[in-house]
């Protein structure tokens, strides 16, 4: 591993050269900071079933979560069970989730999923991947957010934030989201995988954005070979974004007033 010092912050670069065992414990080295960064780090998608989970997790495609928990109150209140969806008409619905975006698609899937449920799972989600993989509107991934938050077992959630983060720690050069999930998983015990995933997608909503990230601001700058992708002046705490902006200026140790009041208002992508 090269050591290279920038703005007076050493970070490290992995070169091709990084050993499994060096690259995993730097790995393990990213997971505990993350930790201590995001101690909030949870499912951004309001919900108390698994049915909920799905039904929000399908709304989100395109869509902030924001967006989708102002929808999915009134949404959840009209539609309590699987069999209400498979019953829903169709113009009413449209119009309860067309805040989204994409609604008549999205209409189509939660339909479909109510009438799968009912049909082939007694009107309950099931808890394994390999059945939700086969519902209508559930991919891989949206498996994996319900198996993580409404189950209780590990999974790994390789969304675009997920995907740029571990690339831009080049913990993996897969680019396939399969492939990277298993990557991912590798390094980490299984045991960690769900709160892993929040709070790498809480980095990258809040710090490490796609355009311009917060490099000066980043409680991982020391253990991020793509240090320096963003502005590394102390400035860049401008960029943080969410209610603990100012918290994560501290915890980068960068003064928080240079954090502005609108940042901590600001929606997360
Ligand atoms: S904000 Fe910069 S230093 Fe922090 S993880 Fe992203 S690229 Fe690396």
């Amino acid at each position: 591993m090269r050591r290279r010092r920038l703005a007076g912050v050493t970070t490290s670069s992995t070169r091709a050269d990084e050993t499994d065992l060096g690259r995993t414990r730097r790995a393990r080295r990213i997971g505990r900071a993350l930790t201590e960064t995001h101690p909030d780090a949870h499912c951004e998608l309001d919900h108390s079933s698994a049915l909920e989970l799905a039904v929000a997790t399908i709304l989100s495609a395109q869509c902030t979560d924001k967006k989708v928990n102002e929808v999915t109150p009134k949404l959840f209140a009209r539609y309590p069970t699987a069999a209400d969806y498979a019953a829903a008409d169709r113009g009413e619905m449209e119009e309860l989730i067309r805040p989204t975006g994409f609604y008549r698609n999205k209409t189509d899937s939660l339909i479909k999923l109510g009438q799968a449920l009912v049909e082939r799972y007694d009107g309950q989600v099931p808890g394994r991947l390999v059945d939700l993989v086969t519902l209508p509107g559930i991919g891989r991934k949206t498996a994996n957010v319900i198996l993580g938050n409404a189950f209780g077992v590990p999974g790994i959630t390789v969304d675009t934030h997920f995907h740029r983060l571990v690339s831009r720690w080049r913990l993996t050069t897969e680019t396939d989201p399969v492939k990277i999930e298993h990557a991912i998983g590798a390094l980490y015990p299984k045991r960690d995988w769900t709160m892993l995933s929040h709070r790498i997608i809480f980095h990258g909503r809040r710090v490490c954005h796609a355009r311009k990230p917060a490099c000066g601001a980043c409680t991982l700058a020391r253990l991020c070979p793509s240090y320096g992708t963003g502005p590394t002046e102390p400035a860049a705490a401008k960029l943080l974004k969410g209610p603990r902006a100012r918290d994560l200026a501290v915890a980068a140790g960068v003064d928080p007033d240079l954090v502005p009041a609108q940042a901590v208002v600001a929606d997360v992508p």
